[in-house]
């Protein structure tokens, strides 16, 4: 079977790993010109973890990845807010939690589809789908290429996924009304460090927020947080001043990681996520990732979910014993709750968070303090591992929700 995946991010080339070890031959085709260097970084949590190891790539992972064994919360004044227990995370859920630099994960799966041979085209940026006369979708790129797999794999994004149109016909995301500033510091002059430990240090205020996550004590990627409306989302002439500005007085180390980050290493973001869909394939085509199921930043949990795509998608198509319809109909149907419930658990994350009621924010944070880090690592455990075969990981979700839903839900 000739499969083409559109789209050479975290999902298409973890689906291009996992479809190889079943012995299929995928080409992925993607639209920049070579490897994405851009994109600060991403936690990788144990349900993740798993999958990369599925997948032979924990080991790789671990070399260019952080531990983080805790997550600090702080309001903008600096009072502790309580916090995650990563490594109790961990220990519940059989597997580690890693934090990556975006273009160093990209390496790695890169490096891991050239040993494999599976061939990835730069340079290919899909325009249309369309299907042929025998009802078989034809995939037609910028630079006049077209494709006719027989399988066609929509990993292209959650912005303006081709494959999201031709599936849903309609491919618009929804803007959740706050930017992100995205960044990368690093010390270059041994032996500063920019953090302290290798906690992950969240700072809420009202209608913004601050995120610092370490992968090396010199080396940290942050994504900062502000309430705005659409209208107000672009970009401003000097970046790095804005955002210094925003954050000015809050708590080391924000102004020493700011300071720390070069502006060619920032990057801002109108956040979008996109509603769920019922059906995620139409035809030959099948969606992936972000085209599928685009989750907030706020749900931490967009880049695990495509690598369990990647997983599961193997699975159903190891058990199909019918054609591409009975694959399409498993696959959505164990994915299509579990996402959808992630989606909607990082809107309520993100009105929490940026809320910019002053007495709103007050009450969170008093939730915050005395939420129940056990009873948090359980919920979280049971939601972000549902469905795969790890341990605490139930086939179902408990009735309140995904995971610590009832601390950030302000309605
Ligand atoms: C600020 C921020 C922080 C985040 N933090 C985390 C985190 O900590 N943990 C986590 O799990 N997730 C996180 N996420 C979410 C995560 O980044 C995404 O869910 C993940 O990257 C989805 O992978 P993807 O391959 O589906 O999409 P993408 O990573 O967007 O990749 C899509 C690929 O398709 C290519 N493409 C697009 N259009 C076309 C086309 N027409 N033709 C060919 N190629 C095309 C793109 O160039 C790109 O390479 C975060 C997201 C943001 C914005």
């Amino acid at each position: 079977m000739e499969i083409g995946i559109l789209g050479g991010g975290i999902a298409g080339l973890s689906v291009a790993l996992a479809l190889r070890q079943q012995g299929y031959n995928p080409r992925v085709y993607e639209r920049r010109a070579g490897p994405a260097t851009m994109g600060a970084g991403v936690t990788l949590w144990p349900n993740a973890s798993f999958v990369l190891k599925e997948l032979g790539l924990l080991q790789d992972v671990e070399a260019i990845a952080g531990q983080p064994l805790s997550t600090r919360r702080q309001d903008a004044a600096g009072n502790a807010l309580g916090g995650l227990d990563i490594a109790l995370l961990n220990s519940t859920m059989g597997y580690p939690s890693y934090t990556v630099l975006r273009r160093d994960l990209q390496q790695v799966l890169l490096d891991h589809a050239d040993r494999a041979g599976i061939p990835v085209e730069f340079g290919h940026r899909a325009v249309g789908i369309e299907l042929d006369v025998h009802g078989k979708a034809v995939a037609h790129f910028e630079n006049g290429a077209s494709i006719r797999p027989d399988l066609l794999i929509g990993a292209d994004g959650r912005m303006d996924s081709v494959a999201r149109q031709f599936v849903a016909g309609d491919n618009r995301p929804v803007y959740q009304g706050f930017v992100n500033w995205i960044g990368v510091a690093q010390m270059t002059q041994a032996p500063q460090a920019l953090v302290g430990d290798m906690a992950i240090q969240d700072f809420w205020g009202v209608g913004e927020r601050f995120g610092c996550v370490p992968i090396r004590p010199d080396l940290v990627y942050w994504a900062a947080a502000q309430a705005r409306p659409l209208a107000e989302a672009g970009l401003r002439p000097d970046m790095r001043q804005e955002v210094e500005d925003v954050f000015a007085r809050w708590p080391e180390p924000v102004a020493r990681i700011i300071r720390a980050t070069p502006a060619n290493a920032m990057r801002l973001i109108a956040v979008h996520d996109l509603e769920p869909l019922q059906t995620w394939s139409r035809a030959n085509v099948l969606l992936v990732g972000d085209a599928a199921h685009a989750p907030l930043p706020t749900s931490g949990q967009g880049a695990c979910q495509a690598l369990e795509d990647a997983w599961h998608l193997a699975r159903c198509l190891e058990g199909a014993s019918g054609g591409l319809d009975e694959v399409f109909q498993a696959f959505t149907r164990i994915r299509g709750p579990k996402t959808a419930r992630l989606s909607e658990q990082g809107r309520v994350f993100a009105r929490a968070l940026l809320a910019t009621d002053a007495e709103t924010c007050r009450i969170r944070n008093e939730r915050a303090k005395s939420s129940d880090p056990v009873s948090d690592v359980q919920a979280l455990a049971a939601g972000w591992g549902q469905g795969l075969p790890m341990p605490a990981c139930p086939d179902s979700v408990p009735a309140q929700g995904v995971g610590m839903d009832s601390l950030y839900r302000m309605e």
